[in-house]
C-alpha cells in the first residue's frame, strides 16, 4: 500500500482546523502520490516570526502588513524535508513555538499578508505537476479549481488529545490549556472576515476522529486517484 502512485497529476487541497493530523496526513499523501507538498501554515508562521522579531504588535494590522511586505519568506515543497526561512535565516524550529502559535492567527487575519502569501503559494503550486497543499483556505480561495478538495475534521477532544501526544504533554491541566488554545485559534480562524476557515462547497469532508492516520491517508489517496480518473 505504500508504493508511490506514479502518474498522479493535479492538486490535492487539505484544509481543516488544528489538531486533525492534517500535516502528517498531507506529507504522507504527497509521498504516496509522488507529489510536491506545500504547508501554507508554515508560511503564516514564518511571517509571524518576522513580525515578532521586528517588535511589532501582532494586533496592529498596518504595522504587520508593512513588516511582512518587506520580509523574504521561503518554504520548501519536498514532502520529506522542512525548509522554512525568513530573510535567509532558518526558522523551521521556531515557527512551532508557543510564542508564534499565540500570535499567528492575528497575523494571518491581515488581508495584505494573505494577498502576499496567496500569490506566493500560487506561484509555488504552478511549478509542480502534482502537489498536495494544506491550510485553511486552499480549497475555497487559493486553488478553487483543484483536482480534489478534502476538509479534514475531528471531534475537539480527539484533536486536543492528539496535539498533547505529539508534544508529549500528559498533565491534565496542560491538556485543558491546549484544548482551550485550539478552540481560540479555530474561532479566530473561522470568524475572520478575509478567507475564513470553512469547507469548500465541493470538498469531501473526512472525519478522522475514529480513523488511524493510515486510514485517513488511504482514504485521501483513494479519493485523489479516483478524482483523476473522473476527470480524464
Ligand atoms: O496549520 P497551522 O496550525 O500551522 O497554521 C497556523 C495558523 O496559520 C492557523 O491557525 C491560521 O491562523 C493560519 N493559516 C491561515 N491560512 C492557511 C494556513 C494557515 O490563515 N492557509
Amino acid at each position: 500500500m505504500s508504493a508511490v502512485r506514479v502518474g498522479f497529476r493535479g492538486q490535492v487541497t487539505l484544509d481543516g482546523p488544528s489538531g486533525t493530523g492534517k500535516s502528517s496526513v498531507a506529507r504522507a499523501v504527497a509521498a504516496r502520490l509522488g507529489a510536491a507538498y506545500l504547508d501554507t501554515g508554515a508560511m503564516y508562521r514564518a511571517a509571524t516570526v518576522a513580525v515578532l522579531d521586528a517588535g511589532v504588535d501582532p494586533e496592529d494590522p498596518a504595522a504587520v502588513a508593512a513588516v511582512v511586505g518587506r520580509a523574504r519568506i521561503e518554504v520548501g515543497t519536498a514532502a520529506d524535508t522542512e525548509l522554512v526561512q525568513v530573510d535567509g535565516v532558518d526558522v523551521a524550529a521556531r515557527i512551532r513555538g508557543a510564542e508564534v502559535t499565540r500570535a499567528v492567527s492575528a497575523v494571518s487575519a491581515v488581508p495584505a499578508v494573505r494577498r502576499q502569501l496567496v500569490d506566493q503559494q500560487r506561484t509555488l503550486v504552478a511549478e509542480a505537476d502534482a502537489v498536495v497543499v494544506e491550510g485553511r483556505d486552499i480549497g475555497t480561495v487559493v486553488l478553487p479549481g483543484a483536482t480534489l478538495k478534502v476538509y479534514l475534521t475531528a471531534a475537539p477532544e480527539a484533536r486536543a488529545e492528539r496535539r498533547a501526544a505529539q508534544l508529549g504533554i500528559t498533565d491534565p491541566r496542560e491538556v485543558r490549556a491546549l484544548a482551550a488554545d485550539l478552540r481560540r485559534r479555530d474561532e479566530y480562524d473561522s470568524s475572520r472576515a478575509d478567507s475564513p476557515l470553512r469547507p469548500a462547497a465541493d470538498a469531501v469532508v473526512v472525519d478522522s476522529t475514529d480513523l488511524s492516520r493510515e486510514g485517513v491517508v488511504d482514504r485521501v489517496v483513494e479519493l485523489a486517484t479516483s478524482a483523476v480518473g473522473a476527470r480524464s
